[in-house]
């Protein structure tokens, strides 16, 4: 596969991710939520950095942004919205292509959770950054966003190749799961939530899913409308489990 995708833990629930065009070696970093891990993991690796892609303008997603501009020399492309926290070098909106190499990576509008969030998908290695939209078994909360405008971003999502590998940028999994089994007792929900305490109590990830595997079980893509998904996540914001 010519992107190489390197995940590792940040912050207390964040992953990181570094991409590597292996054709031309070129490096992205998805996302800066901690640019002492980042910097680290470059390190190890021996890889110089790029471009910086933020989905956001949240500081647990473009808060490393200066510190690895500075040590680096990368790139910083984002959504106009990421103005507050950070200078941007180019700035991208939906339809727009990002190259990295041989990588060609689609700027998708997946607004709701911020009003400018984007998405980076490749489609030639079907393979999604998706920031704070969709997480494993949930989706992220409409800080600015309405209901109508985060099921719009949900649905372009779902509408990518089901073996699109989606990284998406917080391990919630485990907690969506168990609000996910209190509105749901499909059978292939409980098998995967099951799937998903036992990943986690071994200490593994949850991220990368998929969206086949999302659009078979995650409760808000299964709401089926903005009305019904605006009710789930209310019903989520409220959910102590
Ligand atoms: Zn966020
Ligand atoms: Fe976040």
């Amino acid at each position: 596969m010519p992107l190489t995708v390197r995940q590792f833990p940040c912050l207390s629930d964040n992953y990181g991710f570094l991409a590597r065009d292996e054709a031309s070696g070129k490096t992205a970093c998805i996302d800066t939520p901690d640019a002492a891990a980042i910097l680290r993991e470059l390190d190890v690796l021996g890889w110089s950095l790029d471009l910086i892609l933020n989905t956001h303008w949240h500081p647990d997603h473009a808060g490393g942004n200066g510190e690895i501009k500075a040590k680096t020399g990368a790139t910083i492309v984002a959504p106009p919205e990421v103005e507050r926290i950070s200078p941007i070098d180019r700035k991208v909106g939906h339809g727009d292509v990002v190259e990295l190499g041989d990588t060609r990576f689609e700027v998708i509008d997946t607004g709701g959770h911020t009003l400018g969030h984007i998405t980076y998908f490749d489609a030639a290695d079907q393979i999604a950054f998706v920031g704070d939209t969709m997480f494993a078994l949930g989706c992220g909360r409409l800080f600015e966003g309405t209901a109508e405008q985060m099921w719009a971003s949900l649905s372009r999502l779902a509408a990518l190749p089901g073996e699109t590998a989606v990284y998406c940028a917080h391990e919630y999994t485990a907690s969506n799961a168990r609000f996910a089994l209190s509105i749901d007792d499909d059978p292939v929900l409980k098998a995967r939530a099951a799937e998903v305490f036992a990943a986690r109590e071994r200490g593994e990830p949850t991220v990368p899913t998929t969206i086949a595997r999302e659009i078979a079980t995650n409760p808000f893509l299964k709401a089926g409308g903005a009305k019904r998904f605006g009710e789930v996540r209310a019903a989520k914001d409220a959910f102590r489990g």
